[in-house]
């Protein structure tokens, strides 16, 4: 079977359980600024998680582009990549265990559907502890289900829980799913440490609530979420060894085979792996709803990173020459049809990689040649070098670090940071954030900044003209960031004026109202939304007063009064025709 008959029988099986199916949100989440990018189909669902409710309904169902790049240092073995597709079901507050648990068996071992061989399928449930009883009831349901006792794994909390650590919010226990991908019988009794058995699906159960007490309290609301791996299933339904032996992966190693005249060999097939990997994430990030560009910041980094790295690696199989466009070429040809969005930027894409790939090909050939010099006594790199390597060859640190290892060297990264800070080039270098996992994310000031971005959408439309769309919008616990189309600087009157639109509304303390729209309804109300952004076909839709209507999932504050006085930092081009400014509300 090949992914894409994966996916659709993945959407059609939920579907005959009354799943409605709702698109892949954005790689690059917009009003979360806990975390970079969308590392789980759950993340862009947390507001509804939270109660909110969606538009869709109690079950839904989704093909999510994800990207983790926390499992960088695992690219290269069988099962790992920082960017894949994960398939996911949700009960929002509908059914829980008994359902959940049912389905995925189905799915997996069902004669229309996967039709896994029992005899390789292995699970995980919570083994219980002080807060939270052993999931006997999870256990109980796969035991009905045909898996035998030998076969399920009790593991703590560490394995088997998802949810706030230290925090709190909801939280509960969850069994994960494990397929045997070695040749020969598998044991029959199943050793989760054992890495011949690969985790393929994760069934969380939000049960419980964990109070500033301490306290486990049982939800209201009960939510299931899992998550299925495409690449990993699917390399499990082809019975190969590694995901990089399936489709997804093959078009990608000839691409690198061709332009480097190398054929993937035991020494260095990990380079391989590398560069197919972050060429996908590259590709994805660069071609996103929020697409960004390379730089020393944030997201940015981190392409850069993957792309910076993707060049070395090449390097090591023997290119020379401009190579990233090429494999980029390939991959948009791969997800075409699936994510036309790539089509559309391709131009872009190809662009950026090879005015980054240009940059860097420059000093990477120095760059080293200093690294070798620098280490030619086998002699640790101190942070100063490594920031030299940074600041005139463009290595970023990892790239130095990797360099490092393969001679069994060590770089002093407490050095380079204080030598970066120094330099005050960049404030938050690396310091790529990991999605925490709670769901008590969304903070009082971040809901703030979500209304006043309705507002300040609609004052532009007033102020600057009626053609004003979103192109972007990013908001964190201290400022809001919004993107329009607009082809010239703003003038201090505009932007004066601007503000006073908004204060304006702050004022007449307008109430903020929900509801339930067809899609199609919302526009014809003359409801805003984001320019090449996709919807579901009922959307919610959140209006402020009878002056600003938008499609949004929320969540907002009930009145503008809430939200204090409104104040623009700053207004500067974001990239051609597009306008970016940051504001706060005090
Ligand atoms: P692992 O322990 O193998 O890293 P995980 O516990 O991080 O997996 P989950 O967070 O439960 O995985 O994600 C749900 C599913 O997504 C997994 O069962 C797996 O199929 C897939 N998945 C997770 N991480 C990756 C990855 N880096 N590359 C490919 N697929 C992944
Ligand atoms: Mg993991």
């Amino acid at each position: 079977m090949k992914a894409i008959e994966l996916k659709k029988k993945y959407i059609e099986f939920f579907q005959t359980k009354t799943h409605k199916e709702i698109p892949s949100a954005p790689l690059i989440p917009e009003h979360d600024p806990s975390v970079l990018f969308t590392t789980a189909g759950m993340h862009p669902l947390v507001p509804f998680l939270m109660g909110e409710p969606h538009p869709s309904g109690k079950r839904l169902v989704s093909v999510q582009k994800c990207m983790r790049t926390q499992d960088i240092e695992e690219v290269g073995d069988a099962t790992h990549t920082t960017f894949f597709e994960m398939l996911g079901n949700w009960s929002m507050g509908d059914y829980f265990k008994k359902e959940a648990i049912t389905w995925s068996f189905e799915f997996l071992t069902g004669k229309n559907w996967l039709h896994l061989p029992l005899k390789n399928l292995s699970v995980t449930c919570f083994v219980g502890d002080n807060d939270a009883p052993k999931d006997e009831e999870s256990a109980g349901i796969w035991k009905s289900l045909g898996i035998p006792a030998e076969r399920i794994a009790f593991l703590p909390k560490k394995d088997n829980w998802w949810g706030p650590a230290g925090e709190t919010g909801p939280c509960g226990p969850d069994t994960e799913m494990f397929y045997w991908v070695s040749p020969g019988p598998a044991p029959q009794k199943f050793d989760p440490s054992d890495k011949r058995w690969v985790e393929i699906w994760n069934d969380v159960f939000m049960q419980y609530n964990k109070t500033k007490e301490g306290k486990f309290v049982p939800l209201t609301q009960k939510n299931v979420d899992t998550g299925l791996g495409v690449e990993r299933v699917t390399m499990v339904m082809q019975g190969k060894k590694t995901v990089f032996d399936t489709e997804l992966f093959q078009p990608i190693f000839k691409e690198i085979q061709k332009l480097s005249g190398s054929k993937p060999t035991p020494k260095n097939i990990v380079s391989f792996r590398i560069v197919a990997d972050h060429m996908r994430a590259s590709t994805f990030i660069l071609g996103d709803e929020r697409g960004v560009v390379p730089s020393n910041v944030d997201q940015g980094y981190i392409l850069r990173r993957y792309i910076r790295r993707v060049i070395r690696h090449g390097r090591k199989l023997g290119i020379t020459h401009d190579f990233c466009p090429n494999i980029a070429l390939a991959i948009i040809n791969m997800y075409k049809n699936e994510y036309p969005l790539l089509l559309q930027k391709e131009r872009v894409i190809i662009e950026e990689l090879r005015k980054e790939e240009d940059k860097f090909q420059k000093t990477l050939e120095q760059g080293l040649k200093e690294f070798e010099t620098l280490t030619k006594d086998n002699k640790n790199i101190t942070g100063k070098e490594a920031f030299l390597l940074f600041q005139s060859y463009g290595f970023p640190l990892e790239i130095t670090q990797e360099l490092a290892a393969e001679k069994n060297l060590k770089v002093d990264v407490a050095e380079f940071n204080v030598e970066f800070e120094k330099h005050q080039e960049l404030s938050r270098i690396g310091a790529e954030k990991k999605f925490k996992g709670g769901l008590g994310e969304v903070s009082e000031m971040t809901v703030k900044y979500h209304t006043a971005t309705h507002l300040l959408n609609e004052a532009l439309r007033k102020v600057l003209s009626p053609d004003i769309k979103q192109r972007g919008s990013n908001i964190t616990p201290e400022r809001l960031r919004f993107d329009f189309n607009f082809d010239r600087k703003l003038t201090p009157e505009e932007v004066k004026k601007v503000e006073d639109e908004v204060n304006k509304r702050i004022k007449e303390s307008l109430e903020v109202r929900r509801e339930e729209l067809p899609l199609k309804e919302a526009f014809a109300q003359g409801a805003q939304g984001e320019f090449g952004a996709k919807y579901t076909d009922v959307v919610s839709v959140y209006s402020i007063g009878n002056y600003s209507k938008e499609i949004c999932g929320g969540p907002h504050v009930k009145n503008t009064k809430e939200l204090g006085h409104f104040k623009i930092l700053k207004e500067e081009s974001s990239a051609a025709g597009v306008r970016r400014i940051k504001a706060v509300v005090e």
